[in-house]
């Protein structure tokens, strides 16, 4: 190493508990020296050439926060779709305002139908929800608004596309159709639905060229990863990697990831369904062929699978007694019979596994697949990873950390959307419990914070994560939801720092700040050890550091 850079602070919290508190750190070629005192550090500083900086002085510094599951690239290109979203979006073009229910939705399809001069061109749009927006759409409800123009809308979280009849007619639907996902009124007549990967698949073939522009993927990372700077995020895992195609989404995230000045560590997690489909049993060959690509940047992890529906679309599977308004859900695209077989060669190879699992029922196939791979083949440290972890029970919480799983969760909810869901969809019980944090810190299961950034309703904002998950304070700012499923600040701030890096096998590079690792770091205008745990979600974030690169939100 030439030369050292040593920026002090007004504290530095490292994650790291043998060592929690420091005052400077020194940095070189992208990773950490040392961290202490600039009296602690002399034996380097002495013997190497360095400069002192001083710019975060008044700061506090911590470790660069880790999101392990979002959707930067494809949640960036919906972005740039017709906004029909209840909370205010942020397009190409600026700030988009989210219409308050079903009505007004719409009367912003009629609208564009109306401005719509080519009647062979379709309306495409995206971000409609149905927990906060007043219930589905379907097809009848969208024939009313035209039953000549395609009209096309994808939920926020992109479980469900509603159609009408001339948009369905392009799909390649018809009466007798009996595929996965494909909806129906009572009646047996299609409803215009198409639900999860598979069916959302075949409703968006016909529009794909529109849906997916060329070219828009690496303008949406760029977009999205100065989202992440104002939030402190350093390292994202996306975890729908192929779904549109693996070869683009990899040259999208290789021209723009790999640049000195992009702000974002990426991993990119496969999803089984489409690995299978393209690569068949080449597929190991294919991820050993695109590893030998990675960059400390840039990175394949894992593989993913989708085993049920989403909270927010009310697609989730539920147990006993199942949903208010006897809706069911649905499964993902693999059959959970299947699932132990699926899962075994990724489980043999060594893969990390990360399991989606939204509702209690998926969570107990997903605990039950878990229990016959560690039967079937021994493992120690396999780091299986149950994704969401919405709607759980105690027993659940107990029997994941006796088969030795993982959670990431998605603790938004409880905030956003568990007053919402109580009375549409889940329930009173379930809706209150929704991310089961303290329940799974008693019994022992490490755990991270994730947003799905940005396919459900909520921001990529760590500390409001945070926020949400020490103090559960519901959307009428008031009422505490399950008071015993709080976590204490520090156990947060682990689970979007070194926890959430162990979730995604990293904490060896990142996560913590300690000699050696990566120079990651957020940059905050508060403490959060100090403040008011009401005031997290306030902490101002000033900007990041990616491997020593300083990151100002507000360059
Ligand atoms: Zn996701």
């Amino acid at each position: 190493m030439e030369r050292i850079t040593v920026y002090t602070a007004r504290r530095i919290h490292t994650m790291d508990p043998g060592r929690p508190a420091a005052r400077a750190i020194a940095i070189a070629d992208g990773r950490i020296i040392s961290v202490g005192t600039l009296q602690s550090m002399q034996p380097w500083l002495r013997r190497v050439a360095h400069d002192i900086d001083d710019r975060f002085q008044d700061d506090i510094l911590m470790p660069g926060f880790i999101d392990p599951h979002t959707h930067l690239r494809m949640s960036g290109t919906y972005m740039g779709l017709h906004y029909v979203g209840p909370i205010t979006s942020h397009g190409p073009d600026g700030p988009v305002s989210g219409l308050p229910g079903r009505d007004a939705v719409l009367g912003r399809l009629k609208q564009l139908v109306d401005e719509q001069n080519d009647p062979d061109s379709p309306i495409i749009t995206w971000g409609y929800d149905p927990g906060m927006q007043g219930g589905h759409l379907d097809r009848d409800m969208l024939d009313r608004i035209s039953d000549q123009v395609p009209i096309w809308v994808l939920s926020y979280a992109p479980h469900i596309v509603y159609t009408n009849t001339p948009m369905m007619a392009r799909t390649g639907v018809a009466d007798d159709t009996t595929a996965h996902g494909i909806g129906r009124y009572p009646d047996g007549r299609l409803n215009g639905w198409f639900i999860e990967s598979r069916a959302v698949g075949q409703a968006t073939r016909p529009v794909q060229r529109q849906v997916y522009r060329p070219g828009f993927g690496p303008a949406a990372l760029l977009r999205q990863s100065q989202v992440a700077v104002r939030n402190g995020v350093t390292t994202v895992a996306d975890l729908a990697w192929g779904f549109e195609s693996f070869e683009t989404e990899w040259n999208d995230h290789a021209k723009v990831v790999n640049e000195p000045d992009f702000p974002l560590r990426i991993l990119l997690i496969p999803f089984d369904a489409r690995l299978v489909a393209k690569y068949g049993a080449d597929r190991f060959d294919y991820l050993n062929s695109m590893r030998a690509q990675a960059t400390d940047k840039l990175a394949v992890h894992g593989v993913k699978f989708i085993n049920d529906g989403s909270y927010p679309s009310m697609t989730l599977r539920l147990n006993f007694p199942g949903y208010l308004d006897g809706e069911v859900g649905l499964t993902g695209e693999t059959p959970w019979e299947d699932m132990v077989e699926c899962m075994l060669p990724y489980w043999q190879a060594g893969i990390q596994i990360h399991s989606h699992a939204n509702g209690d029922q998926t969570v107990d196939m997903t605990l039950d697949t878990l229990a016959a791979l560690q039967l079937r083949h021994p493992r120690f440290d396999h780091r299986f990873t149950i994704e969401h972890y919405c709607i759980s029970t105690v027993a659940q919480g107990r029997r994941l950390a006796a088969l030795g799983g993982l959670a990431s969760v998605n603790p938004y909810f409880v905030h956003y959307r568990s007053l919402i869901h109580a009375d549409s969809g889940f329930g009173p019980d379930r809706a209150e419990a929704t991310a089961r944090l303290g329940s799974l810190e008693r019994a022992g299961v490490t755990f991270a914070l994730h947003s799905d950034f940005n396919l459900v309703v909520g921001p990529m904002a760590p500390l409001t994560a945070a926020w949400v998950a020490v103090n559960r304070i519901a959307a009428d700012d008031a009422t505490v939801m399950a008071p015993g499923e709080r976590i204490s600040v520090d156990r947060a701030l682990r689970a979007i720092t070194v926890d959430a890096a162990f979730v995604l096998r990293r904490d060896h590079e990142i996560g913590s700040l300690e000699v050696g690792k990566l120079a990651d770091l957020a940059v905050l205008g508060a403490d959060p050890y100090e403040v008011e745990s009401l005031a997290l979600r306030d902490i101002p974030v000033r900007g990041t550091m990616v491997g020593g690169v300083p990151h100002m939100a507000n360059d």
